[in-house]
């Protein structure tokens, strides 16, 4: 889809053609460096035949400066080493206007079939989105959606570079957050309470029986109260996805809640992952050499900043959110996170964490030269393939997966870095180069392993 369809409405047509007028210059001073490229690249390509896919990934395209990088990594890195087999689905804003949002559903499906997908950024409208768009609705947020029809729980790490060092000096791993994304204080129901007021938690059986219980009396003040819930087939999935995506990883998994204080309900969580670690995953572990370690919440905050990382931390849901936050500032960017959805029968949906870096993509269309950081969405790519390749049995695959984020972490190691990671970087020789540049400068180096 070219730009034209991407936005509507006049001014913005206009906005695009001046664009893409003053984005000549930069095209023409790149025509060098894509010269050689593409002699380089015919030369790989008649030493060796391009990998071969047997299963094609659910490719989810999405918006702005995300969308921008997504075709630059496909024409840059992929296309000329792999022969890339891909169902595509355009979750660009326009398109989902234009299907009612069917084509957020259609991806999601269709990543329950085929067990892998990738996914560009996108935007979740506001008020300022359905004039900019034109949107028919306020469509809901695609991450959202498809969470929801893959019972997936996100897991986030870190990627470690030399010269960004974490904020807590003993973490030397990353340490992957598992957040559970259903229901708690995200699903609650809150009423201001008067004096004088007496409130209750009331349920009403499926016989018509009531059970009340007190929850406070506001005799002598005025104040608030709160409900929320969660159920055990939720927890149950989160727990399960957990357990998968630690024997994924052969990575030890921790999991903490305040069941001293919360007697039944946080507790409820601890029995449901114990149950089901000791039924189906306990000699699954013992064979792979890693632990399921429950404990207090305050515990694990206090044992998460004495470690050394490499271990998987599983969070409740408000938890989740608000860790996350921290480990991805305490090891350095979001720009450096991995974002996997895992669903408990093992369906994996790869993405960058973060957004789809707007005020870059306002740069790009006035014709400016951006610096925008695509390695989230490069390990989004080499995730999905790596794992496309572990389900289908093609090592060389599996390989260029890994001969990707090796070039990709070589690249920033020697020095060349987008803007946010140059502010950060305590390397001497660090150079600030651009969005297109970096992905050429990662090219150098992975065709240097092919060569
Ligand atoms: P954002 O796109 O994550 O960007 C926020 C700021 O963080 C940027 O302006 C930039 O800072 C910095 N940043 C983020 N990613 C970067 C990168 N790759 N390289 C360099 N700098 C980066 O968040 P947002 O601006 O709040 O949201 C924009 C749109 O993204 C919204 O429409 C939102 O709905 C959507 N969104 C999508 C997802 C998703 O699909 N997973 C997640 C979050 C948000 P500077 O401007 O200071 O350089
Ligand atoms: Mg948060």
């Amino acid at each position: 889809m070219n730009q034209c369809e991407v936005v509507s409405g006049q001014w913005l047509v206009i906005r695009f053609l001046t664009s893409h007028f003053s984005l000549l210059t930069s095209h023409f001073s790149l025509l060098t460096s894509h010269f050689s490229l593409k002699e380089k690249t015919e030369r790989m390509k008649e030493k060796m035949q391009k990998i071969q896919m047997k299963t094609p990934l659910v490719e989810m395209d999405g918006d702005e400066m995300t969308r921008i990088i997504w075709k630059m990594i496909k024409d840059i890195l992929i296309c000329p080493y792999v022969d890339l087999k891909t169902e595509y689905y355009d979750l660009g804003l326009v398109h989902r206007n234009e299907t009612n949002d069917k084509v957020t559903f259609d991806s999601a499906e269709a990543t329950k079939k085929y067990g892998v997908a990738v996914k560009c950024a996108t935007i979740t409208p506001n008020a300022a989105r359905m004039s900019e768009y034109d949107l028919k609705e306020m469509w809901k947020s695609p991450n959202g959606t498809i969470r929801a029809i893959l019972d997936g729980t996100v897991f986030r790490a870190p990627i470690l570079v030399k010269g960004i060092t974490p904020y807590i000096p003993t973490w030397k791993k990353p340490i992957c957050i598992a957040r559970h994304a259903y229901g708690d204080v995200y699903k609650n129901t809150e009423m201001v309470v008067q004096k004088g007021a007496k409130a209750e938690l009331c349920v009403t059986n499926p016989d018509g029986s009531e059970q009340r219980s007190l929850i406070h009396d506001f005799a002598g003040s005025d104040g608030i109260i709160q409900g929320i819930h969660n159920l055990d087939s939720s927890i149950s999935s989160f727990a399960r996805a957990c357990f998968n995506y630690a024997l994924d990883q052969k990575q030890d998994i921790w999991f903490a809640t305040k069941d001293t204080i919360s007697k039944k309900y946080d507790h409820r969580f601890k029995d449901i992952f114990n149950e089901i670690f000791e039924k189906e995953y306990k000699s699954k572990f013992e064979a792979a050499g890693i632990e399921y370690f429950y404990t207090l919440i305050d515990d694990a905050v206090a044992r998460v900043i004495r470690s050394e990382g490499g271990y998987i931390w599983a969070c409740k849901n408000y938890d989740g959110d608000v860790m996350s936050d921290m480990i991805a500032t305490a090891f350095g960017s979001l720009a450096m996170m991995t974002s996997v959805l895992v669903s408990p029968d093992g369906v994996y949906e790869y993405e960058a964490a973060h957004g789809t870096v707007q005020r870059h993509y306002y740069k790009h269309l006035k014709g400016e030269e951006t610096s925008t950081n695509s390695v989230a969405t490069l390990f989004a790519w080499s995730g999905a393939l790596r794992k496309r390749g572990e389900l289908d049995g093609t090592p060389d695959l599996c390989q260029y997966a890994e001969n990707l984020e090796k070039a990709t972490i070589q690249t920033i190691e020697e020095g060349i870095m987008t803007g946010d990671l140059y502010l950060l970087s305590s390397l001497e020789n660090k150079k600030k180069v651009s969005t297109q540049q970096f992905l050429l400068e990662v090219e150098k180096r992975l065709a240097a392993m092919y060569a």
